[in-house]
């Protein structure tokens, strides 16, 4: 089997809430998605997404994605989509970076594997764990009111995990995280996500404040240095997010004990390839995750589905749903939410059918 033809098509997606806000005035309104599509000589095809959280979240940005498949997709024409760790080598090989640029193809490419061997992707990945996992929920930043009432909101949809955005002005931040755990109970999760918004000294401060409560400290600050600072005199569970961005960080981090839970996103770390290799390694060293993507529609929910459920179940904190965000479904058969935990399809590969009347035109074709 060769690959004889990639496409990318853009699809916007606004959200439910009209605007998703985190540290540092940072926000988007709509969302730049990039569904790939990689055919073969024997008429299986594959899909994948990537959609940055905008320019300004990490090193990637929508029409990044659609400028490198035009680079690097001519070097992929004639490889054989099942043999996943080649193709990764080969693109490494080929286009040096750009991990998420990568990351379209490698999913479509597992999504191939599954339909070629009638299999759903979380059984190749390693096998089904349960019969359901936990999503959490994330909370855009606001006042502390808002949130604590967006929290308890979504609390009745049957969330229990809610990673909070602050990473803004401390004493704003202290009040949020206090404001939403008075509305929380017990057997309930509340991460404070401050995607690198505070400095070293703001991120103790907060920590020092919030010390009574049952909250854990995701990525204060910018740098690896600073949050391993902060990890080793807070005394909160810690969680690393956008410092561990490839195998190497990772295993400087496990080394360093420098966390309790990491964030695995698919696309920061080049595909589930990687991000496979990089939660093999959690699992064996026992840390949790939450598996995700930097954001996505249907398509990148249903690759986190597959990924999470194929995670043994004491290990994965959490994952997400992002296509119940947005307002636009761009596929048929991607897992959907029920009572704050959601399930891997049964069907082949991905087990989702693109709507073709959303994705519209290609605007990028590679024979
Ligand atoms: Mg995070």
């Amino acid at each position: 089997m060769k690959i004889n033809r990639i496409l990318a098509y853009r699809v916007e997606l606004p959200l439910h809430e009209t605007t998703y806000k985190w540290s540092g005035g940072k926000s988007v309104n709509v969302f730049d998605s990039t569904i790939v599509r990689v055919e073969t000589d024997e008429g299986v095809a594959g899909h994948g997404e990537v959609c940055p959280l905008g320019p300004f979240y990490l090193p990637a940005y929508a029409e990044g994605v659609r400028t490198g498949l035009r680079e690097l997709g001519p070097r992929l024409i004639g490889c054989d989509p099942r043999e996943l760790t080649k193709l990764n080598r080969v693109m490494d090989a080929a286009f040096k970076g750009h991990p998420y640029v990568k990351s379209g193809i490698d999913i479509a490419c597992w999504d191939i594997l599954g339909q070629a061997t009638g299999l759903p992707l979380c059984a190749l990945l390693g096998g089904r764990y349960g019969a359901d996992f936990p999503l959490y929920r994330a909370i855009s930043q606001e006042t502390p009111d808002q949130m604590a009432a967006r929290v308890a909101g979504y609390r009745e949809e049957g969330y229990r995990r809610f990673q909070l955005k602050v990473g803004g002005d401390p004493d704003v931040d202290i009040q949020r995280i206090r404001a939403v755990a008075a509305r929380l109970s017990s057997g309930d999760r509340l991460v404070a996500d401050a995607n690198t918004g505070w400095v070293q000294h703001e991120a103790l401060r907060v920590a020092r404040a919030v010390r009574d409560l049952d909250v854990y400290i995701e990525q204060p600050c910018a740098t690896y240095e600073e949050c391993l600072a902060v990890r080793r005199l807070c005394g909160l569970p810690f969680v690393l997010d956008e410092s561990l961005d490839d195998i190497h960080m990772l295993l400087r981090a496990l080394n360093d004990k420098a966390m309790d839970v990491v964030n695995l996103k698919i696309s920061k770390l080049g595909g589930l390839t990687k991000t496979r290799q990089a939660r093999d390694l959690c699992v064996a060293s026992g840390i949790a995750m939450t598996l995700e993507d930097s954001w996505g529609g249907d398509i990148a929910t249903a690759a986190i589905a597959h990924l999470a459920h194929s995670t043994p179940s004491e290990l994965l904190f959490s994952t997400t749903d992002f296509n119940s965000y947005v307002t636009v479904s761009t596929a048929e058969g991607a897992p959907q939410r029920k009572a704050g935990r959601m399930s891997a399809s049964d069907s082949p590969g991905l087990g989702i059918r693109p709507r073709s009347e959303v994705l519209r035109d290609p605007v990028v074709t590679i024979s």
